[in-house]
């Protein structure tokens, strides 16, 4: 993601009510957070947030939790959810390594990751999003029957991927090379801001649903 640096994008995040701005305290309670019992999904890496406003706008009865590390993009989906008037959704700006000390054990029901980054260096392999070192952090806050759904158009992160699921001791329970034409796994598909970007550039778009 092409990262500018946004004047008073830092501030303008702590003062968001949208904001979470000590996770950590929400952990084993989002649903507090919320004022509701209603199951909470996550995506890591969400950049300006287009994927999870239309989430969350589409399904108000599943609470949303965006998660980005960088201000500069999260400022951006912070504005739309406010314009929108979206009440399901809230954000943190935080690296998701981290991500264990936000949620208790179980408390996730879905995780999505969207175009991650892919580190294509062999030494950066336990910072991809997709690397078991992050499927052990999933397997922690994921409640049982919970699944990650991951997205992108890299050949070589998505073989990685494809790999690292039963390297972990996950299951594979669908996946597809090219997801816009396969027509079972893109029905209700929601496009990300990187996956249009993409798939108008002519590439295909693969996709793979892990659980344990
Ligand atoms: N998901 C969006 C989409 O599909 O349009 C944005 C994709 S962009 C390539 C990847 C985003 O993930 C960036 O905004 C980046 O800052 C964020 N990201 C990467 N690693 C992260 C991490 N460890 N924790 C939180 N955010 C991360």
């Amino acid at each position: 993601m092409r990262l500018r640096n946004v004047p008073g994008a830092r501030e303008a995040i702590q003062e968001s009510h949208l904001t979470v701005n000590k996770p950590q305290d929400n952990k084993g309670k989002w649903n507090q957070e919320f004022g509701n019992e209603n199951p909470i999904r996550i995506e890591i890496g969400m950049g300006k947030g287009k994927f999870i406003l239309q989430l969350a706008k589409e399904n108000p009865n599943i609470n949303y939790v965006g998660i980005e590390k960088y201000s500069s993009v999260l400022i951006r989906a912070i504005e739309k959810c406010q314009e929108l008037d979206i009440k399901n959704l809230r954000f943190i700006r935080m690296d998701a390594e981290y991500i264990c000390d936000v949620f208790a054990k179980g408390e996730v029901d879905r995780i999505y990751l969207n175009f991650s980054d892919p580190w294509p260096k062999d030494r950066h392999a336990k910072r991809r999003l997709t690397s078991k070192q992050f499927f052990e952090r999933y397997d922690f806050i994921l409640k049982k029957d919970g699944v990650v759904e991951f997205k992108t158009d890299n050949d070589l992160l998505f073989q990685f991927s494809l790999e690292q699921v039963p390297e972990a001791g996950w299951k594979l329970v669908q996946s597809t090379w090219d997801l816009h034409n396969d027509e079972e796994m893109n029905q209700g598909n929601i496009m990300t801001e990187y996956e249009s970007k993409f798939s108008a550039m002519g590439n295909p778009i693969h996709k793979l649903i892990a659980s344990r």
